[in-house]
């Protein structure tokens, strides 16, 4: 056996140089080396951990189709570290556990797992999400890149990683020959660090560098860490000047972010840069809608109007929230109505209580009567400013959780008393006059919305 091994490794060879050319075939696979077989596994030895993680991500799985086209007793193949011709091996490769190959989402310790849902088809589309989902699109199906780098901005839970995993599974689809590289930035400083450890950094830029798509998630996180960030500038570069696409994520616009250095801002800025505003009500929705007929339940529209107009802040809140409330029902055995959405829900409603503050009343109660803002602080007691101010004390007291002093501050430095005249008397009108007390809560309604 052990004689036709290596002679189907040599086909094997043949065929990886002929697929995929004689660059890559001499930078990644001439190194390897042929090690046994045994139990139905071939063992394969590369000569560094970098060569090990890399060939496994980005020819693992070829490797595996080609011994088994050839030998139909493998079941898989295994890569490992050549501690042989490794002088100064570090004592962890030995136990660290060799990964199987054969499945294409196998986790490595380069590239992050794709996650199976994060897909185009799962992304709705909104206006707060429109440039960015375009931008997405734009990139994994382009031939050359369209823009470089892609910088996606926005606050938590708003998609950014969605659509990064959602550009490398279209392009593994449609292109599978292109190398991905998605990673965090946490793991790409992590990557560095212990090649800097290992004095593996040969490696590690030749492994960066090689890519065709490069994927750096939250890159906010080498913000302030100088040395990651000098050596992700210049992988950035070396990438970028070869015209590879280069995608980043960041919390905040590059301009905004603190802790990169001046020429890093700029550089990430060059491309196209694409932000992810927060969510609106009718986004919210549709992304319920989409859950649950994914989850294949069937919630009541009621359901889902009330967690798109409570849950406001971000979409990972609002799908959390969508699952406890179908987990409650399937626990319990009933019905999800709005009452028992509602109860479970408590604790997570009260923090979406949106924070409304008197700054924002006063601006929006004068528009709404179409006064002056100045007139919510002056000393003008003409009914045609004085009622609106005390529609907004009255709001004031209502919706935030200031005292009467307080309020009485922000209005002028008007005293307490003044407030509390101003809450008794809307109270009053509002029992008497119906048009009056519908404007109030019209008001209302728009400031907590
Ligand atoms: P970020 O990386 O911006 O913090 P994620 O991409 O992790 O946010 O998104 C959080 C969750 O919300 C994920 O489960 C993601 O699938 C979902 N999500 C965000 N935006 C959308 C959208 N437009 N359509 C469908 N799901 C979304
Ligand atoms: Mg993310």
């Amino acid at each position: 056996m052990a004689d036709s091994l290596s002679g189907q490794w040599k086909r094997i060879q043949g065929r990886l140089q002929a697929e995929y050319g004689e660059a890559a075939y001499r930078s990644w696979l001439k190194p390897l080396e042929l090690l046994g077989y045994s139990d139905g596994r071939v063992r394969i030895a590369a000569p560094t951990r970098f060569m090990r993680d890399w060939v496994e991500t980005q020819y693992g799985g070829r490797l595996t189709q080609l011994w088994q086209a050839q030998n139909d007793t493998i079941s898989g193949v295994d890569i490992v570290i050549d501690l042989e011709h490794r002088v100064a091996a570090p004592p962890i490769a030995e136990t660290v556990p060799v990964l199987a190959h054969g499945n294409e989402n196998v986790a490595t310790e380069i590239g992050a797992r794709l996650d199976p849902r994060l897909t185009f088809s799962n992304f709705i589309v909104g206006k707060p999400n429109e440039l960015a989902f375009a931008a997405a699109r734009r990139v994994a199906e382009a031939e050359t890149a369209p823009f470089n780098p892609l910088f996606l901005y926005g606050g938590v839970g708003l998609g950014k990683t969605h659509l990064m995993h959602a550009i490398a599974w279209h392009i593994r689809e449609t292109r599978p020959e292109r190398r991905v590289l998605y990673l965090s930035a946490e793991k790409f400083m992590y990557q560095f660090i212990r090649a800097l450890r290992y004095k593996d950094t040969v490696a590690f830029k030749e492994l960066f560098r090689a890519v065709d798509i490069l994927m750096i998630d939250d890159v906010q996180f080498i913000a302030g860490k100088d040395s990651t960030q000098e050596e992700f500038f210049h992988t950035f570069n070396a990438l970028v000047d070869q015209n590879h696409q280069v995608i980043i994520s960041a919390d905040k616009s590059p301009n905004d972010l603190e802790g990169m250095e001046d020429r890093m801002k700029s550089r990430l800025g060059w491309g196209l840069v694409a932000d992810i505003h927060p969510t609106t009500y009718e986004l919210r929705l549709g992304i319920l809608q989409s859950r649950a007929e994914q989850l294949g339940i069937a919630i009541p529209e009621k359901v889902l109007e009330f967690l798109a107009h409570k849950i406001t802040s971000n979409v990972r809140e609002l799908e959390g929230a969508l699952n406890r409330v179908v987990a409650y029902a399937k626990l319990v055995g009933r019905p999800i109505t709005l009452e028992n959405s509602q109860e479970v829900l408590h604790d997570i409603l009260r923090a979406n209580d949106r924070r409304v503050t008197i700054e924002e009343i006063q601006k929006r109660v004068a528009e709404h009567y179409n006064i002056r803002l100045a007139e919510m602080y002056s000393a003008r007691r003409a009914r045609a400013v004085a009622r609106p101010r005390q529609v907004a004390m009255y709001l004031s007291k209502q919706l935030t959780a200031r005292s009467l002093p307080e309020i009485g501050r922000k209005f002028g430095g008007r005293d307490h008393t003044t407030v509390m005249h101003a809450v008794r008397k809307i109270d009053e009108l509002r029992s008497t006059d119906r048009h009056f007390a519908e404007d109030v809560e019209l008001l209302r309604r728009m400031l907590e919305n």
